[in-house]
């Protein structure tokens, strides 16, 4: 079969011919049908060995997989060839911990670091891919191509949200800066899901447009005067909600300098910036989080959401053998939605 491997660090990616692989005990083999591509990725590409520990290349990228599955491993029971899934991107967790019990097995409180597909394991960038049945979440009908970038940019962001939606009542405001990828789809997710204004807030014109058009009721450059303008807006009060999916030093600041006193902002942007935390440094009662990745749980509802029409995946569709072109769309801001590359082999499993 055709995969995209990163065969050494700092090297490009090529696609080439490797065996397909077949399921071993408690293990599902899934027909790619779609894989979305990550800003991550990019990092990934740029890890020197060192930095890859002892999980380095050669290995398939891509963690955004959803498909249908082809062959189920000894002991595997209640997944029929052909049925539509999709897979949690985090993998290495203990299974048995409180976190995983509950299905929030990013959280696993055993997890040393982050391993999963296309990181330490082959991934979806192929025609078929080798997943734990535990990670593997059925989705009905649901088209494999609009459920790949649910798996991690919907996955990430949902599971950001999902704990601040309480404080989210009608007269609050949430911010979400930087609507890519993740951000696209955050929006959606706060929209459908509370009763606050939501402002969108991105230094790329066409990328607040559609955040426009999917659910931002205020749309904002990102500059240095950003947080003042989010004070105006809400009257003095702050954004009860930020949800910084950069994590540059310029955006955790406008974030803290936007918020509202007992607000949250949560970090998922992987920029790897800091900023100060201390009594005079955040509003009071405010509180700090990051969040990574998600679980089945949430997986399985945002799945449902999307079954329903109330998010909308924006894709832009490759074909696997022009993935390089994707990545470099993807690197040069060139991306409507999420680039989501599907194998040239595919179709509905009979
Ligand atoms: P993307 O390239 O699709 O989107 C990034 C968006 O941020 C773009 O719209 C870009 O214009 C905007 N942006 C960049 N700099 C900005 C700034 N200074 N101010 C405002 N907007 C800015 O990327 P993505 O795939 O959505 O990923 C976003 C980030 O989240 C990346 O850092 C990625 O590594 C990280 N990530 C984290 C997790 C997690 O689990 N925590 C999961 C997936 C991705
Ligand atoms: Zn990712
Ligand atoms: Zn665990």
């Amino acid at each position: 079969m055709i995969a995209y491997r990163l065969v050494q660090a700092q090297e490009p990616p090529r696609l080439e011919d490797v065996p397909r692989p077949s399921p071993g005990p408690g293990q599902l083999l899934v027909k790619v049908g779609g894989c979305g591509l990550c800003h991550t990725d990019l990092g990934l590409m740029k890890r020197t060995r060192a930095e890859w520990l002892d999980t380095p290349p050669p290995l398939t990228l891509g963690h955004e997989i959803a498909g249908w599955v082809a062959q189920t491993g000894q002991g595997v029971v209640g997944f029929k060839r052909g049925e539509p899934v999709a897979v949690v991107p985090v993998w290495g967790s203990c299974g048995h911990c409180p976190a995983c019990r509950r299905g929030e097995e990013n959280f696993c409180y055993y997890i040393s670091r982050l391993i999963g597909a296309g990181v330490g394991f082959d991934g979806g960038l192929a025609e078929y891919v080798l997943v734990e049945a535990r990670f593997v979440v059925p989705m009905g009908d649901f088209d494999p191509v609009l459920a790949a970038p649910l798996t991690d940019a919907g996955l990430t962001t949902y599971t950001a949200i999902k704990p601040a939606l309480p404080a989210l009542v009608p007269g609050s405001t949430a911010v979400v800066i930087g609507v890519g990828g993740l951000g696209l789809l955050g929006v959606q997710f706060l929209r459908t899901l509370s009763g606050a204004r939501v402002i969108a807030v991105d230094n790329d014109k066409a990328h607040l447009e559609l955040a426009k058009a999917h659910g931002a009721d205020i749309a904002l450059s990102s500059d240095t005067s950003t947080a003042e303008q989010i004070r105006d807006i809400t009257s003095g009060a702050g954004a009860s909600f930020v949800l910084d999916c950069v994590g540059a030093e310029s955006t955790l600041k406008t974030g803290v300098a936007a918020l509202a006193r007992l607000g949250r902002l949560t970090l998922v942007g992987a920029a790897l910036k800091t900023i100060p935390f201390g009594l005079h440094e955040v509003p009071w009662g405010a509180q700090l989080t990051t969040s990574l990745n998600g679980g089945t749980l949430n997986l399985r509802e945002i799945i449902d959401l999307a079954r329903i029409g109330r998010i909308e995946t924006i894709v832009d569709r490759y074909p696997l053998s022009h993935v390089a072109d994707a990545y470099r769309d993807l690197a040069d801001g060139k991306l409507r939605g999420r680039a989501v590359c599907i194998p040239e082999a595919v179709g509905q499993m009979s």
